[in-house]
């Protein structure tokens, strides 16, 4: 009986990202039929977002399935939807396991127009990547001898490029050599500088096995199928959430004769009453307005988990060209700075030198559905301050980069296009990642429901979702859909009475 009062509660979703429609989606196969997901802009997706280069697609937001294998949700939807070619589904590919970090094959530049041996880039390369395993061995340990990844790594090449021997100059490229894999790294772990993730945690992230793979159509199909599966107005558009006031304390919303603990308000004034919401908006969102979008506010050991934990920002840059200037078997293309003569992973001024930020281009494959285009890549401030810039000037700037590093002065791109995920006012930046003096418990503490404590403490007035609350999986999609169902489980087992809870109950 309970379980069948439980369906008639009234929840909110507050975002229509992957985790806001996964929850809903949940909700709705469990019985749930009072289910309203309210999304500030004016799509689905939020930063699952395909675009345009011309004729071709491009991902803007996700773009890979990382580790597309059984235990991979994402993949397992993908599948069921006929969304991936045939190579990415067999076997041997969900079988290939490369703990996060494909073999691309590689060409190195320099910034005085040369291509870098590979007897050169290669070795540094393999001590770099076996650095970057190391790091992530301490979460196992549960100790941290150094504050951060970046602190690590660098101590760890000084100690075994400072023998004294060998040529000066070949000291200087190897060393550029590890500043662009720490700018790389940058971006895969959205942030700044490695200097800001926290090494006791970095092991914590957990990689799947399978080979990455894309949407041949564009990762947005697969959000579009996953809406075809939800009622027509369920979601309204254009609706941003200003307040959640939770534990009654807008003196009980009152709906159709009833009571309900909870009302979202919404910027146009608009109010929804509620017995559950879940909250999937961005970490970069909740700590812009967390002050704001609870009354009354977050606990304070809620808030400093929020301020504590990691978001930075991750751009791509675009561009497409008339011929290509790698080899048809080149897949990412790093660039040395050869003036860079210490290890770092930033630059001096933001303003002036932002774009050697940019650790190179992942090259768009295969070249029949493409054509020649390349994805830069660029995180951190740098990433900020690019965003602030006209797209005329970014094309110019990364003319520039590409006549320098070829040596060729009439290269020219026909266009480019960029992403600007710090500035996009409803995700403040890109991913999550545990920053320095973060642990799991910060993840935790973000993923626990509200109220915590006190009389309402079993009520789960408002629920917290989104890539962020996902302690192995924080970062990507199939986290971000794994935390929706979570969250939308949670309240099918709060209302599924345990004599349910055995073998019948699973199949409610
Ligand atoms: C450049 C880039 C590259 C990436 N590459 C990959 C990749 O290759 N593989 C991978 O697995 N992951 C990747 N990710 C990460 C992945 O895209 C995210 O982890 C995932 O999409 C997050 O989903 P979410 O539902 O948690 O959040 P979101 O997708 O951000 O959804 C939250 C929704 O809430 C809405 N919202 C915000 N504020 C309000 C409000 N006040 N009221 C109502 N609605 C609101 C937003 O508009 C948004 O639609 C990438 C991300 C970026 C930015």
């Amino acid at each position: 009986m309970a379980f069948l009062q439980g369906l008639d509660s009234h929840i909110v979703v507050v975002g229509c990202g992957i985790s806001g429609i996964g929850a809903a989606q949940k909700l709705l196969q469990h019985g749930f039929h009072n289910v309203r997901v309210l999304e500030a802009t004016g799509r689905s997706g939020g930063r699952v977002k395909t675009g345009h280069l011309g004729s071709n697609i491009v991902e803007i937001g996700a773009n890979w399935i990382h580790g597309p294998s059984q235990e991979n949700p994402v993949f397992r939807l993908a599948c069921q939807y006929g969304l991936l070619d045939k190579e990415s589904m067999t076997e041997e590919n969900q079988a290939i396991d490369v703990a996060g970090h494909p073999p691309f094959t590689a060409t190195w530049l320099s910034s005085s127009g040369r291509q870098l041996e590979p007897e050169l880039t290669e070795p540094v390369s393999m001590l770099y990547m076996t650095l970057l395993e190391q790091s992530q061995v301490f979460y196992r340990q549960g100790r941290e001898p150094m504050p951060s990844v970046g602190e690590f790594i660098k101590r760890e090449i000084r100690l075994a490029l400072s023998d004294g021997r060998g040529n000066p100059v070949t000291a200087v490229l190897k060393r550029g050599v590890v500043n662009t894999l720490l700018k790389a790294e940058c971006c895969v772990s959205g942030t700044h500088t490695m200097d800001d993730v926290a090494l006791g945690a970095f092991g914590m992230y957990k990689t799947l096995p399978g080979l990455d793979c894309t949407f041949p159509g564009g990762y947005e199909g697969l959000i579009h199928q996953m809406m075809q599966t939800l009622p027509k107005g369920m979601v309204s558009y254009n609706k941003p959430i200003r307040c959640i006031h939770w534990n009654n304390s807008d003196g009980s919303a009152h709906h159709s004769g009833r009571t309900f603990p909870v009302l979202v308000e919404c910027e146009d004034g608009d109010t929804f009453p509620a017995d559950h919401v879940i909250i999937t908006v961005s970490l970069g969102y909740l700590k812009k307005h967390h002050e704001t979008l609870f009354r009354p506010r977050l606990p304070a050991q809620k808030a400093e988990s929020i301020q504590r934990m990691g978001f930075g920002t991750n751009n791509k840059i675009f561009v497409e060209l008339e011929q290509p200037f790698w080899e048809p078997d080149c897949e990412i293309i790093f660039l040395l700075w050869e003036d860079e003569s210490t290890l770092a992973d930033m630059v001096t001024d933001v303003k002036t030198l932002w774009v050697k930020k940019l650790f190179g281009f992942t090259v768009l494959r295969p070249a029949e559905r493409y054509g020649h285009i390349l994805c830069g890549w660029i995180a951190g401030r740098e990433s900020e301050h690019m965003e602030t810039l006209s797209e005329a000037e970014v094309k110019l700037t990364i003319t520039q980069l590409i006549q320098k590093f070829t040596g060729n002065p009439t290269i020219t791109p026909k266009r480019i296009v960029r992403s600007q995920w710090f500035h996009d006012p409803y995700t403040c930046g890109s991913y999550t990642y545990v920053a320095r003096g973060c642990s799991g418990h910060d993840i935790d503490t973000l993923a626990q429901p509200l109220p915590s404590e006190g009389p309402q403490a079993k009520s789960l007035q408002v629920l917290f979702a989104g890539e962020a609350t996902n302690k192995s999986f924080y970062s990507t999609v199939h986290g971000a859909l794994e935390a929706g169902c979570r969250e939308a489980q949670r309240l099918v087992t709060h209302y599924t009475p345990p004599a349910y809870q055995g073998p019948l109950g699973s199949k409610l």
